[in-house]
């Protein structure tokens, strides 16, 4: 009944994902999103390390699209400033819609593509519902983010304990 809640793979960060690990996989395409996976809370650029890290994936081959429950102008922006190319802004996650959309953006079967994102009744259950390789990342700050985010946080605990993450 939760399998949903259930990542494919589990990483500190973005930064760990090694473009063969998700070749090996079959993946072609890489949904990201957005706050505390590429950015911390309230910063508006990611850091370099992450920046060149987008651009290896794509240096290696593999797609790249920002999808966000944000509005469009924010997504846009974002997208722009970290110069990917593909981008849906609100996706409604964990609705399959902006997995849908963001596999037609990519020209990519949903089985060729990686979700990386840090929270689980968000990223993890929407890339999964879609048909997507769900990868959970660990918030970059978990601090200041607000009542409902925290709530989920405490609620994500027992998913991430039973694969050993804690
Ligand atoms: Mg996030």
């Amino acid at each position: 009944m939760f399998k949903n809640f259930y990542a494919d793979a589990y990483f500190d960060n973005i930064t760990d994902v090694s473009p063969s690990y998700l070749k090996e996989k079959g993946v072609s395409g890489i949904i990201l999103d957005i706050d505390n996976t590429l950015i911390g809370h309230n910063v508006p650029v990611p850091d370099e390390k992450v920046l060149s890290h987008l651009r290896l994936f794509e240096s290696e081959g593999l797609k790249l699209c920002v999808v966000s429950n944000n509005e469009y102008d924010r997504v846009k922006n974002f997208a722009e400033k970290i110069e990917v190319e593909y981008f849906v802004h609100k996706a409604l996650k964990p609705r399959a819609l902006g997995y849908n959309l963001a596999s037609k953006e990519m020209g990519l079967q949903m089985n060729e593509i990686a979700a990386i994102g840090d929270q689980i009744f968000t990223d993890v259950w929407g890339a999964k519902r879609a048909g997507c390789f769900a990868i959970l990342t660990k918030p970059l700050h978990s601090g200041g983010e607000g009542f409902f985010i925290a709530l989920k946080r405490i609620l994500e605990k027992p998913f991430l304990r039973k694969r050993g993450n804690l």
